[in-house]
């Protein structure tokens, strides 16, 4: 069996992300209030800073950017209309459909004719998720039994791992493996909850698109794949 991580794993939102937050820093970056503060590249500094502060305490929670706007606007004395404006071009993150990375469901179909079960273990609003899963037809792949969805408000953890594998599909994770593109989320909990078949898929730019708060010391014996259909007759 092998559980798959979701976000930036089988489908893109690395790319959302970035472009509805560069446009929201577009948007408040041409306002008086920020050009007299700093400017656009100020907001930008402190933007980022905050919301990692914020994924460190309410995790991946699209709620999260309500909190961050709140911070901002005290900082940049943003009027509550424009805060909101701000709010309405980052919530285009989750309503904007995704698609499955190419060779993603060639790579399942693959796996399941020779009788691996695939499952994903994601970590991300479940309103999201389930969207995610219409958007991209991964349900015609993945039966939603196969899949846990980890606490948004927490870290997806070794904890979270193991409570997806064993307690709710009862394997033992020895018997599995993993393929995720975060170290932090994916590749060392799951590691850390007795999987010992880890892949990293590094998308060939770096694990996670580069987010620093992803990277840490991952086992060296997990296996890095540029994306997931380098399973595909898989040699290492
Ligand atoms: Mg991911």
């Amino acid at each position: 069996m092998v559980f798959f991580d979701a976000d930036d794993t089988v489908w893109p939102t690395i790319p959302l992300f970035r472009k509805y937050m560069g446009e929201c820093y577009d948007y408040l970056g041409g306002l008086r209030e920020v050009q007299d503060r700093g400017g656009r590249e100020l907001l930008k500094l402190r933007v980022t800073k905050i919301n990692d502060q914020c994924f460190e305490t309410m995790g991946v929670s699209p709620k999260r950017w309500e909190m961050v706007m709140d911070q901002v606007a005290g900082e940049f004395n943003l009027m509550p209309a424009v805060r909101n404006e701000a709010c309405g071009i980052l919530g285009q993150i989750y309503t904007t459909p995704v698609r499955l990375f190419d060779g993603v469901e060639e790579t399942l179909n693959w796996l399941q004719d020779r009788s691996i079960l695939t499952g994903v273990i994601t970590h991300a609003n479940y309103k999201w998720t389930i969207k995610k899963f219409e958007w991209s037809r991964l349900y015609k792949l993945v039966p939603w039994e196969w899949v846990h969805v980890v606490d948004e408000n927490g870290h997806k953890t070794a904890v979270d791992w193991k409570r997806g594998i064993v307690d709710k599909f009862g394997l033992n994770p020895k018997q599995v493996a993993s393929a995720g593109d975060s170290p932090r989320t994916d590749v060392r909990p799951s590691w850390e909850a007795g999987v010992r078949q880890a892949f990293l898929v590094d998308g060939g730019v770096g694990a996670s698109g580069g987010w620093s708060l992803h990277q840490i010391e991952i086992d060296p014996r997990t296996k890095l794949i540029r994306r997931v259909a380098d399973l595909i007759d898989y040699r290492g």
